[in-house]
């Protein structure tokens, strides 16, 4: 048995007004003063000096504003690459992403890619990032995907949805500022905050499990009930509380794996573009045979919060689309070994995944 050694993030800030320190922070890890810091800052952010002027941009640096509208691809890692390349003589100090999981992958992927030759289509997959990555930051902006403490970046190819998995993907410094999570809309705080639940879920059932994940896993797990079943926590503590359970959530499947819910949703992602935190929950809806606990509380959070998920997303597909997604789904063995076991094949057939499809 050969154990894996993980990195982990190496610096993490936590607190509420923390962003603050942006500046004192990553000023001293400038290389010259051609060498800029480039922002990938959402969209969403754009026009809001409460966030924007504590941006500490001096000398080259540049300030890139970036639609989570869809989730990252591949070909715009290589063009933004292209484009930092173009636009400045000295390879960056640094790449700081401030947004949600949608803009925490982009950076981390474009500081791989700023060091590593060729597409980013080339290293989806395992350890396939030969060369250390630029120094990069992240500053989550919503909770729950724990993309902040992952060593993965989800970028959807042209042939497959698959994270760059690299020990040089982890982000060097992490700030925690609860308070930047202050505007979320509803429905999104909900989506992406059950995409931690179901991290908890998928991980702490499967076979997978050890001490290590169960331990993060237990904890995230504990937090999402206090924040989402329970009436007395504040906003202010509730929003802590949803940054550090994605941290933990993220921290738990690190050490183990995914399952049902999100080798179908990745499916979803890839055929029609459902967003992960929203797909995530279309799918685990109708999961009871596999997760009854876990999808029979998920329900009553869902009732509680007066979500209305989308439905017939499936209804008027082709077999040909169905079979797209069933090969996505199928694709990621991990995920089926951990939801099921090693003789996953025998239960997840072809026409199964299609009956749990056409309910969606
Ligand atoms: P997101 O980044 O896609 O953002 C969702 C929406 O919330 C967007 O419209 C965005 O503009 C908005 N938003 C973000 N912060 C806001 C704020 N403070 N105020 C108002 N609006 C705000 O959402 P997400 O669910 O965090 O990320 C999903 C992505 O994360 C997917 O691409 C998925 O593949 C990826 N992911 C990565 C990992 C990983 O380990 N790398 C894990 C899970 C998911
Ligand atoms: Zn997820």
């Amino acid at each position: 048995m050969n154990y894996k050694n993980y990195p982990m993030v190496s610096r993490v800030v936590f607190g509420r007004g923390s962003f603050n320190q942006l500046g004192d922070i990553i000023s001293p890890k400038r290389k010259n003063i051609k060498a800029p810091f480039i922002f990938l800052v959402d969209d969403v952010f754009k026009g809001n000096s409460w966030l924007t002027s504590r941006i500490p941009l001096a000398y080259n640096d540049q300030l890139l504003y970036i639609s989570a509208d869809e989730e990252p691809k591949t070909s715009q890692v290589d063009e933004l690459v292209e484009q930092i390349i173009l636009n400045h003589k000295d390879r960056p100090s640094g790449i700081i992403g401030i947004g949600g999981g949608t803009i925490l992958d982009l950076a981390k992927a474009v500081a791989i890619l700023l060091t590593n030759e060729g597409e980013a289509k080339n290293y989806q997959g395992w350890d396939l990032v030969k060369t250390p990555a630029i120094y990069h930051v992240g500053v989550p902006t919503i909770s729950g995907t724990g993309a902040e403490v992952s060593r993965t970046t989800v970028l959807t190819g042209p042939q497959k949805k698959l994270g760059i998995n690299s020990d040089y993907t982890p982000f060097d410094q992490v700030i925690l500022d609860p308070e930047l999570t202050k505007d979320v809309p509803k429905d999104q705080w909900f989506y992406t905050g059950m995409d931690c639940y179901i991290h908890c879920i998928e991980s702490l059932n499967g076979t997978y499990l050890n001490a290590f994940s169960q331990s993060y896993g237990e904890k995230a797990y504990q937090l999402c009930l206090e924040i989402f079943m329970e009436d007395n926590l504040s906003v202010e503590d509730s929003q802590d509380k949803l940054m550090m359970a994605s941290w933990h959530g993220g921290m738990s499947i690190a050490y183990s794996q995914v399952g049902v819910a999100h080798a179908l949703s990745y499916g979803l992602s890839y055929l029609l573009g459902t967003k992960h935190g929203i797909g995530n929950c279309v799918v685990f809806d109708h999961l009871e045979e596999f997760y009854p606990d876990g999808v029979k509380l998920f329900k009553q959070m869902k009732k509680k919060h007066q979500i209305h998920l989308p439905q017939g997303l499936c209804a008027h597909l082709s077999d040909e689309e169905f079979d797209i997604m069933i090969d996505v789904a199928l694709g990621l063995e991990p995920l089926w070994i951990n939801a099921v076991g090693k003789n996953w094949k025998q239960v997840i057939t072809r026409d199964k995944l299609k009956g749990l499809y056409q309910k969606m």
